[in-house]
């Protein structure tokens, strides 16, 4: 891997960038420029932390649900293979050794439970009959009988259709008269219950008559099924640290200049050479183990950058660092300059304000 230009070598880019026909600048001679370390530094970490624990599992019904399912007797020694990227997040679950079993529910017989709507007997009496619903089961329901089946004797009939020709009269079924009585009960009074069908029982409507109804809590198998489950799970831990990065759009937009790069993938690796001391003493605390750390992955990028500010032209700062043929040099305003040219703006525009003021007067 190159190593990073040397001081010298950054001030020199910068004297072939500044120098003009005739005006040579000489920047290595002291005192004649500034040069200050600005190298980028990014650092991105990603550690897969493992986690095992075990817990008491119980679910409805027999234990075909776990059957097929990776076994363990240790769970601390029990051998897992981390995921190759340290990035991806794995979840195992694991059954101890032994530990299944079937217990029975307790609240049900056989995964079933007496109906609540009926209280296990499928159904409850009901009335065998009903009012009729036409002539109340009242004296409409026969004219002659009053529903009785004994004709009135020759006394005139106290009862007449309420409007003419309103109803139909039917034949009573009772006392056998023609044209009489009540068109739905033929003289009857009363009507077959229509909820039983006249049976005197109704079926229950919540066991449609089963009298039993599933349990559901237990899956209607009359047992659960209980374990001791174990859960490794490998969990990706970003870290790192947010890098600087010089004012250049470039740098950061089109990826220019020359980069060192290094991947690790062990705490006990080594720290790349390309490391400036500060930058290996900065990240040196993020890169130490952590708990349950099986498996990192460590990118390091840096970039060797000067920031060198020539004595002769304070308003400019210039950036130099490897680009793809040799140090390239970036000029830009210096801060002093920015804050100079900020403030003749505000001048300007305070000398408008006068001006104007003066001449609406
Ligand atoms: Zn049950
Ligand atoms: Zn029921
Ligand atoms: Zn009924
Ligand atoms: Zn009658
Ligand atoms: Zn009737």
């Amino acid at each position: 891997m190159a190593e990073a230009p040397s001081e010298e070598e950054m001030l020199k880019a910068v004297e072939r960038h500044v120098s003009r026909p005739g005006a040579a600048a000489h920047l290595t001679v002291p005192g004649a420029a500034a040069l200050s370390w600005q190298s980028v530094l990014e650092c991105r970490i990603v550690r897969s932390v493992e986690r095992r624990t075990e817990r008491p599992m119980r679910v409805k019904g027999r234990r075909g649900a776990i059957a097929g399912r990776p076994t363990y007797t240790d769970l601390d020694t029990h051998p897992v293979t981390p995921p190759d990227d340290p990035g991806t997040a794995r979840r195992v679950e694991l059954v101890r050794e032994g530990s299944p079993a079937e217990e029975p529910c307790g609240d049900c017989v056989d995964g079933k439970r007496e109906c609540p709507g009926c209280a296990g007997r499928g159904g409850s009496r009901c009335a065998r009959y009903v009012e009729c619903d036409v002539c109340q089961g009242g004296p409409d329901a026969c004219w002659e009988c009053d529903g009785t089946g004994h004709p009135r004797t020759r006394r005139a009939r106290p009862h007449r259709p309420r409007t003419e020709g309103a109803q139909e009269r039917a034949p009573c079924k009772r006392c056998r008269r023609p044209d009489v009585a009540c068109p739905k009960c033929l003289g009857e009074r009363q009507l077959k219950c229509p909820a039983c069908a006249g049976t005197g029982r109704a079926v229950c409507g919540t066991c449609k008559g089963a009298k039993r109804l599933r349990h559901e809590k237990c899956g209607g198998a009359g047992l659960f099924t209980v374990w001791t489950e174990g859960v490794i799970t490998h969990t990706p831990a970003p870290d790192g640290i947010k890098p600087v990065y010089p004012p250049l759009t470039r740098l950061r937009a089109d990826g220019a200049g020359r980069w060192h790069t290094a991947v690790l993938s062990s705490p006990s690796e080594e720290l790349p050479e390309f490391l400036e001391d500060v930058q290996a003493k900065r990240i040196a605390p993020l890169l130490a183990e952590t708990e349950g750390e099986v498996r990192r992955r460590v990118e390091l990028r840096c970039l060797p950058l000067a920031r060198v500010v020539v004595r002769t032209d304070p308003d400019r700062v210039y950036y130099a660092f490897p680009g793809a043929a040799g140090i390239e040099v970036i000029g830009r305003p210096s801060r002093q300059r920015l804050t100079a040219l900020a403030w003749a703006a505000v001048a300007v525009a305070a000398l408008v304000a006068v001006v104007s003021l003066t001449l609406l007067r």
